[in-house]
């Protein structure tokens, strides 16, 4: 702050003060809304590219909040991760997808729902015992590892690289699958990919935006589907929202996607009727 005048210097002691006790105001606030059980979860479809047929569900969290309403991941999981929230919210994030899922299993074996994916922050994944508590809530819901899907980003994969590639043979070791999510807006390539245990590639939005305006997009993205395909990893391109943007990855081989185009995030009562099987519809 040097260089400002009296009443500069005042404003600035002013900002930092207020942006304290807000930050501290929601560092309370989330810890109530855990306790008070105020978070509830979404779930967007992710589909067939083939047939649009919805074998997946990505669970996003929003937070009902008592005086501002239905709140959407951006106003509150930055804060969560700072101030550390995220863990439990994570983990009731967790259990909550799980326990659905599983209620939707059980309601209709015939379903077309394959698994549930869940987003898992980097300050969550370094928790020591993050295994046991995906393998608790496993237990505690009745799920089957194989429903579940746990989406990290590349970052995670940049810091502590050792203790997470452990961390994700293990969890792959109990049927758990991986999906690196927001691909493409980090900083890993492809063939450090390879070393990776991941089995699921999610093309970010930002990628897909241009492929019908820009040739380098599309080829970019054509080319990223073919490697990933070669390195066994399976794709769902994120953020589709046009048909023609549906109809070019269809073309490029890409088999999953999801997207507005398809279906915005749900609430859980509207996902039955959606994933009931061809015969029962
Ligand atoms: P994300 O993991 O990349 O999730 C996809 C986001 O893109 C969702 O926003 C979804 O509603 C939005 N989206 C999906 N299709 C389209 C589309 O066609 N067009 C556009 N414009 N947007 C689309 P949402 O629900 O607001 O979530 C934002 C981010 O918050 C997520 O991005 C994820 O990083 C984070 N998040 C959500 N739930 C959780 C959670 O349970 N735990 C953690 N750690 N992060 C979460
Ligand atoms: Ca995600
Ligand atoms: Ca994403
Ligand atoms: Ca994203």
């Amino acid at each position: 702050a040097k260089g400002l005048g009296k009443g500069a210097w005042q404003r600035y002691q002013n900002d930092l003060h207020t942006q304290m006790v807000q930050r501290l105001e929601m560092r309370s606030a989330l810890h109530e809304a855990i306790e008070d059980e105020q978070f509830v979860l979404q779930f967007q479809p992710i589909v067939e590219l083939g047939d649009k047929r919805i074998t997946g569900v990505e669970a996003l969290v929003r937070w009902q909040h008592p005086a501002r309403g239905l709140l959407g991941p951006f106003h509150f999981v930055e804060a969560a991760e700072e101030s550390g929230a995220i863990v439990g919210i994570g983990s009731w994030v967790l259990r909550e997808a799980l326990r659905q899922f599983a209620q939707w299993r059980a309601e209709n074996p015939a379903t077309t729902l394959r698994y549930v994916s869940v987003n898992v922050s980097a300050r969550q994944f370094r928790v020591p015992d993050f295994t046991d508590v995906v393998r608790k809530a496993l237990e505690e819901t009745g799920a089957r590892p194989e429903w579940l899907l746990l989406e990290i980003t590349e970052s995670l994969v940049l810091r502590d690289a050792d203790k997470v590639l452990a961390d994700l043979k293990a969890l792959r070791a109990m049927g758990v699958r991986i999906a690196i999510d927001d691909f493409g807006t980090g900083y890993s390539s492809l063939s450090y990919l390879r070393q990776m245990p991941v089995d699921v590639l999610k093309l970010d939005k930002s990628f897909i935006d241009d492929i019908l305006h820009s040739r380098q997009q599309h080829a970019l993205v054509d080319a990223i589907v073919t490697l990933a395909h070669n390195l066994d990893l399976a794709v769902v391109a994120e953020g589709i929202e046009e048909a023609g943007q549906h109809a070019a990855l269809d073309v490029m081989g890409c088999q999953y996607g999801q997207g507005y185009l398809f279906a915005k995030p749900l609430w859980p009562t509207e996902i039955p009727a959606r994933t009931a099987a061809p015969e029962a519809m």
